[in-house]
């Protein structure tokens, strides 16, 4: 099918690179004309495992451009995926949504052609984009698109940093709609995924067992409301065992085993109950915040997903606390952060807990040292904070006075902890994600200190 997706981001590129793979013919739009020159050389705008790759290998199917002309008359399926940021009240600012949905009605084609919402967008907005497209269709053409347009929604679920696995290989695919034919043209678009009738890419094999996929149809608002209810879920749960973490602090257990023992729980399951520095991200702030808003609007007050909020912003604060309380005062102490980006495998940083960290601690009179394997170019140019950058694990250890470990990218696991010890002046180990080996930590020399776990070791200070 031709496909058109509007914003080259996390979502439109995954979703344009994820449906040119499986057979379509797609055309990504966007406006940031450097975004497309880049993406037409075969160069990623951000860091996301195996987009590169895959780029390469649906280059015939796939081409980016900054004029809808190009993309919208000929497109059977028109997808919008630009962005929705918060506005200062929580709700989403639609101005993106509002632009693309005006270009697509300048622009849309003869056929029939479906319009589906991919971004995350409030109850009702797909009306909305409907409403808008018929408007700027009459202003551009007089008369209207009848029978020739239908919107869906078609919300998205993957994860930055396993964008094009979520894509290829989701758990379910929820599309809504009003009317009967877009959901059918949808099925058709999306029946190699769902079928699972593809020929994995060798550097993204398919899960083991994974059969064919759910699709979930519905009315146009149960999808938006899908998406809201799916991401407001996940952060609660981990709020929740944060919370809990708070608890097993004061009495003494370890969260670790405790969320093990709940997880085991089918009924529960153990995933999103680690305990820790909290949510961040693109996606959880804005969508908890974003909902919120809504239940506003309609008189509503939603006490969980407040509370879920209110715990998780205030885990930065128990992190600082456990730093004073070893060091006594943060004032001209140099505190090493590990990890910027919002999560391991992105460098996306928005709404990243570190940064978060990062102003606390620099508040607080410290000096932040921050390392990131992949973020720190994204880092120099976005943060307005002033951190001190390291390059190599040397660099950010040299003189400091306690590490704090804010995303958990697999490679500080490896890090050799021994030698590095001794560039420190006092070795103190707080890990915000409970990710590190505080045994092995504690054995060479180090006070570690988790979230909701026994601290361990004792804190010395190292002659340097
Ligand atoms: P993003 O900010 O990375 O990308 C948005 C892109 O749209 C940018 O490249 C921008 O230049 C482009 N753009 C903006 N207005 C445009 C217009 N009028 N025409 C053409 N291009 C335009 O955003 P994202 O992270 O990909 O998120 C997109 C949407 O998907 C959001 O609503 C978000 O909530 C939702 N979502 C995001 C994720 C995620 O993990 N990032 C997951 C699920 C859902």
């Amino acid at each position: 099918m031709k496909v058109a997706v509007i914003g080259a981001g996390y979502v439109g590129l995954t979703t344009a690179l994820s449906l040119a793979y499986v057979g379509h013919e797609v055309v990504g739009v966007d406006l940031d004309t450097d975004r497309v020159a880049r993406l037409n050389r075969g160069e990623l705008p951000f860091y996301e495992p195996h987009a590169k790759e895959m780029l390469a290998l649906v280059r015939e199917r796939l081409h980016f451009t900054a004029r809808y002309e190009e993309a919208i008359p000929q497109a059977e399926v028109i997808f919008i995926a630009v962005g929705t940021p918060s506005l200062p009240d929580g709700t989403p600012d639609l101005s993106q949504v509002r632009s693309a949905a005006q270009a697509i009605g300048r622009h849309l084609g003869e056929g029939f052609t479906v319009v589906v919402n991919k971004s995350t967008v409030p109850v009702g907005s797909g009306n909305y984009v409907e409403a808008l497209v018929r408007r700027a269709f009459r202003e551009a053409h007089g008369g209207e698109p009848d029978g020739r347009l239908a919107v869906a929604s078609n919300p998205e679920f993957l994860r930055e940093g396993q964008a094009l696995h979520d894509s290829l290989y989701p758990d379910r695919v929820v599309v809504g709609a009003e009317d009967r034919r877009a959901i059918e043209v949808l099925r058709e678009l999306y029946e190699p995924i769902l079928e699972q009738s593809f020929a994995p890419p060798p550097f993204l094999p398919r899960p083991e067992r994974m059969g064919a996929v759910p699709f979930l149809t519905t009315d146009l608002v149960s999808a938006e409301l899908i998406k809201y209810g799916a991401n407001a879920f996940l952060a609660l749960k981990i709020s929740f065992i944060n919370e809990l973490a708070r608890l097993a602090e004061k009495v003494g257990a370890d969260i670790r085993e405790v969320a093990r023992g709940v997880g085991l729980d089918h009924r529960i399951g153990p995933r999103f109950l680690q305990a820790g520095l909290g949510w961040g991200g693109s996606c959880f702030p804005k969508d908890t915040a974003a909902l919120l808003a809504m239940g506003r609007e309609y008189g509503l007050s939603l006490p969980i997903t407040e509370a879920a909020r209110e715990v998780n912003f205030s885990q930065r604060n128990l992190i600082v606390d456990k730093l004073l309380a070893e060091l006594k005062t943060l004032k001209g102490k140099t505190i090493i952060l590990l990890g910027l980006a919002f999560k391991p495998h992105t460098d996306d940083l928005r709404e990243s807990p570190a940064l978060a960290l990062a102003e606390l601690l620099l508040e607080r009179g410290a000096f932040v040292r921050a390392h990131d394997p992949v973020a720190l170019p994204r880092a120099r140019q976005e943060v307005t904070l002033p951190l001190e950058y390291a390059e190599t694990p040397e660099e950010a250890f040299q003189g400091a006075d306690a590490v704090v470990l804010a995303t958990d990218w697999p490679e500080y696991r490896t890090w050799h902890w021994e030698r590095l010890r001794g560039l420190l002046r006092t070795p103190l180990v707080v890990d915000g994600r409970n990710f590190l080996d505080g045994k092995a930590l504690s054995a060479v020399g180090y006070r570690y200190v988790g979230v909701g776990i026994p601290a361990l070791g004792i804190l010395s200070k190292v002659e340097v």
